[in-house]
């Protein structure tokens, strides 16, 4: 069963004419862990972008379910979870908020929201700040917001841009528990991007290591320990 198949993607920036993307095959399969692995500049940002609809490819396409993701960007938003490495850019929006607006616009009702929100507020330990606006905590507190309005919905595709970089290593295991929990007991596909080759090794059943835009797809993380 495959979730995205992309054939031949390019993505060259109109600035600098910068390749960022080339020659790109990849399928992802219903339930699987997936990591993107590879060094900063290697173009995987540039790659779920074009996944979740958010840049629109050179060249090549990307489906999702069969679906055009460049020309069906409400039912892409529906059906996945995107975690970007600038979460929630300064808002006057309360922490709380946040969660159960976004809850709202994935279609819950409102009990299910406040439910739902209130699950992740004491689940990721943010309490003690829901009142607070997003412009006034730190980064930090700033991305585990982000994952709980990734996360909130129940979204059958998540894609988590580096979700667990600057966290603390409680925070850090706290996220892989929650990244393997909704792919075993809820059954969400995951891509899961990182630098972090031990990340890799711990949390996905498959890698695929992007290097000077280009992707390399390994059947299992063990090769991964002769490559680093
Ligand atoms: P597109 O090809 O999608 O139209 P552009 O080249 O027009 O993209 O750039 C989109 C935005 O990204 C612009 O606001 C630009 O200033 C910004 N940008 C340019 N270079 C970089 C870079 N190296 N890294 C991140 N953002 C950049
Ligand atoms: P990664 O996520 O692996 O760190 P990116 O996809 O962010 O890599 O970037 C890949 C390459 O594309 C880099 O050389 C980066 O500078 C360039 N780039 C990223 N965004 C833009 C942009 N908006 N405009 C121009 N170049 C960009």
């Amino acid at each position: 069963n495959i979730v995205y198949e992309i054939i031949d993607l390019q993505k060259t920036y109109s600035k600098g004419k910068k390749v960022a993307n080339e020659g790109i095959n990849l399928h992802v399969f219903s339930g699987e862990i997936l990591g993107l692995l590879g060094p900063n500049g290697a173009g995987k940002s540039t790659l779920v972008k074009q996944m979740v609809g958010q840049l629109k490819p050179t060249k090549g396409t990307i489906s999702l379910y069969g679906l055009d993701v460049s020309k069906h960007s409400k039912q892409v938003s529906r059906l996945v979870g995107y975690y970007s490495q600038e979460p929630h850019a300064i808002s006057s929006l309360t922490v709380q908020e946040a969660i159960l607006i976004t809850g709202r616009l994935r279609g819950m009702s409102s009990s299910d929201a406040k439910r739902e929100t209130n699950y992740w507020l004491d689940r990721l330990e943010l309490g003690e700040i829901r009142t607070k606006q997003l412009k006034r905590i730190s980064g930090g507190q700033r991305r585990i917001v982000g994952l709980a309005t990734t996360i909130i919905g129940n979204q059958p595709v998540l894609i988590l841009d580096e979700p667990t970089n600057e966290l603390d290593p409680i925070k850090r295991k706290l996220v892989w528990d929650i990244i393997r929990e909704r792919n075993r007991d809820y059954g969400a596909t995951i891509l899961l991007v990182t630098h972090n080759v031990f990340e890799a090794e711990h949390v996905v059943d498959r890698v695929g290591v992007v290097k000077d835009g280009r992707l390399l797809v390994l059947d299992s993380v063990g090769p991964l320990k002769k490559l680093v």
